[in-house]
């Protein structure tokens, strides 16, 4: 499913990433965790870059655009799918179909209220959802999201992380929450300073092991 070999990355002549051997299995549940500026953000994009196709990403910024509806935001995670004229005429005056799917994905999410209002006018918590449901309604068999539920309180995380993980087969999260990337992942990705420094299966860890990647 995934294949990295011997990959770096640099910014402006920085190396950001060093070295990165990884595979990971069609089914599998990985969470990339490690300090902020280790490099989960930077890998993930990298893996985005080899894999786009039928890969559905939750960026850290969320990639909305403010001024449009929750709506509108949502449906464009099928964008690429659909021909010129169906996505005209559903972002203009949506049909049927699409609106009861995005309402129902939004009802998961607890966003079911805010179908039609401005994505600007949200919580961070809200718009963070908003880009969840998009990714739920575009599909496919790839999900990258970074740190998903990073400004979301922790029974709305459960709700989110269960979501994504029974939509989506194979999965890589970037998380700061050791205990829910324990949860919901079964295989555990620790980086510090752009290098792989953990890779084991979660019911070898415990919560605690994973912390000390975080002590400074
Ligand atoms: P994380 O997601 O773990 O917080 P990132 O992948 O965002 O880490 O960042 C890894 C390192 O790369 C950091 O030192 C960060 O400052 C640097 N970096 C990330 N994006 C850029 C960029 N666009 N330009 C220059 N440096 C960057
Ligand atoms: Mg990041």
């Amino acid at each position: 499913m995934i294949f990295l070999k011997s990959e770096n990355v640099s910014y402006q002549n920085i190396k950001t990433l060093h070295n990165i051997e990884l595979t990971v299995k069609k089914g599998e549940k990985l969470a990339l965790i490690g300090h902020s500026g280790s490099g989960k953000s930077t890998l993930l994009k990298l893996i985005y870059e080899r894999y786009s196709d039928n890969t559905a990403l939750v960026p850290q910024d969320y990639g909305l655009v403010n001024h449009l509806s929750v709506y509108h935001n949502v449906y464009m995670g099928q964008l690429n799918q659909n021909s010129t004229w169906y996505n005209i005429v559903n972002l203009v005056r949506p049909w049927q179909k699409p609106l009861e799917r995005i309402s129902i994905i939004l009802s998961q999410l607890q966003l079911e209220d805010y179908l039609f209002r401005p994505v600007g006018q949200l919580s961070g918590g809200q718009k963070q959802r908003v880009a969840v449901a998009r990714s739920l309604f575009q599909g496919g068999n790839l999900l990258l999201a970074d740190e998903p539920v990073s400004s979301v309180d922790e029974k709305q995380s459960q709700v989110v992380l269960r979501q994504l993980c029974n939509h989506f087969s194979t999965v890589v999260l970037a998380m700061h929450d050791t205990q829910l990337a324990l949860a919901f992942c079964d295989r555990i990705i620790g980086l510090e300073k752009g290098k792989i420094v953990l890779d084991q299966p979660s019911h070898k860890l415990a919560s605690q092991d994973l912390l000390a990647l975080y002590a400074e």
